[in-house]
């Protein structure tokens, strides 16, 4: 297999500096607490360093990434339950999301077409809908911050070309009742997107129902670069068939392929190579030994921050949001702690494969040592 980077030789003087300074700052991933995406697998940062200089936009010049590529979705494919499965791998959430939207407003013969969501589905949404001219309709969601299906039922009618459910919310790391958005989707011929971007790689070892087994999904965001373990950039946008992955793609006069289906043009062939070493390794053994370690870590420190008295929502997924109030968190923060709130102002710690237990001792122990409540 040809790769077309050369050795690391000569790295600029500004990017050391930064590179010594992370290594001493939170960043290095020791205090985050925030992010959903995580340290790549050592076998991922390897394969995304060797393949740093191709690009997958071109296949007739670069075809080994290209054939990873077909690896990629085929590994994507098994993982959310899709026999053969059509797709790419994206710059990431958003621009999965993005086409995903764009299938089903090109698909929809209707003037001005609806898309219906509910309040937790990532704003990337909001990109969509702008740059696509569609009119979003945001539903609320119920006590336990999932989709309400009544009001998702009162939302749709003929103008609607996609209804969509989110598989692992970013807020609370809930999974919207799949197959009844389905129903509601086909009821007025809609298609049914599922957002699983964060969730994919750890819903495969819960009962939930949430992929294209077990609803009539057409299609669905899943990213190696966050629970996957792959190197940035790499997003997942599958489809159920290649028909409605047809509807995104243009004519390309000047590269020896003929059409592209993707957004971007140029893209990462690390993201596409990292993704398919970071799968290889981990599917499906270690990302079940994942999900039962982060989701052990989610439930040690939702009982430990309920011992101290605060309102914890019960983590589902490994996503922990706790109402801890503000004076605290900024507190946290000046300790180094990279943590984030939701939109309500909940504390929101996600467990990726980086945060350890000792992480959240820690954490729990910087708390415990503050004096404002
Ligand atoms: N969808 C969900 C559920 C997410 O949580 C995120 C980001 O966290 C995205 C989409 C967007 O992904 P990206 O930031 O990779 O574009």
């Amino acid at each position: 297999m040809r790769s077309e980077t050369g050795p690391l030789s000569a790295t600029s003087k500004r990017v050391n500096v930064l590179v010594r300074d992370m290594q001493s700052e939170p960043q290095a991933f020791d205090r985050v607490l925030s992010s959903m995406c995580t340290e790549p697998h050592p076998v991922a940062r390897d394969a995304a360093e060797r393949f740093l200089a191709t690009n997958p936009g071109d296949p007739g010049t670069y075809p080994s990434v290209s054939t990873l590529e077909e690896d990629a979705i085929a590994t994507l494919g098994s993982i959310a339950g899709l026999e053969e499965p059509a797709g790419y791998i994206a710059s990431g959430g958003t621009e999965a999301n993005i086409q995903a939207v764009r299938i089903a407003r090109d698909r929809a013969e209707r003037r001005r077409p609806n898309v219906v969501m509910p309040e937790s589905a990532h704003f990337s949404f909001q990109k969509a809908a702008d740059i696509l001219g569609v009119e979003l309709r945001i539903v609320p969601t119920d006590d336990d911050f999932r989709a309400d299906l009544e009001a998702v039922r009162a939302s749709v009618d003929e103008a609607t070309a996609l209804v969509i459910g989110v598989a692992g919310t970013t807020e609370y790391g809930r999974v919207d009742p799949i197959p009844e958005l389905g129903e509601i989707a086909r009821s007025v011929d809609a298609m049914l997107h599922v957002d699983a971007a964060w969730g994919g790689f750890v819903l495969p070892f819960t009962d939930y129902d949430w992929n294209f087994d077990h609803a009539t999904v057409d299609t669905m965001a899943i990213d190696p670069h966050k629970m996957g373990q792959a190197a940035v950039p790499a997003g997942g946008l599958l489809a159920r068939s290649e028909e409605l992955l047809d509807e995104l793609a243009v004519d390309t006069p000047y590269l020896e392929s003929t059409s592209q289906a993707t957004l971007t043009g140029t893209r990462s062939g690390a993201g596409v190579a990292s993704a398919v070493a970071a799968m290889e390794e981990l599917w499906p053994e270690g990302y079940k030994r994942q999900y039962v370690r982060s989701q052990n870590n989610a439930e040690w420190l939702a009982d430990a921050l309920e011992k101290r008295g605060y309102d914890v929502v019960d983590p589902t997924l490994p996503l922990v949001a706790a109402d801890v109030p503000r004076s605290t968190f900024d507190a946290l923060r000046a300790k180094g702690w990279r943590i984030s709130r939701t939109a309500t102002g909940e504390l929101r710690v996600v467990c990726m494969p980086h945060v350890t237990r000792e992480m959240l001792a820690s954490f729990i122990g910087d708390l415990d040592r503050l004096e404002v409540r």
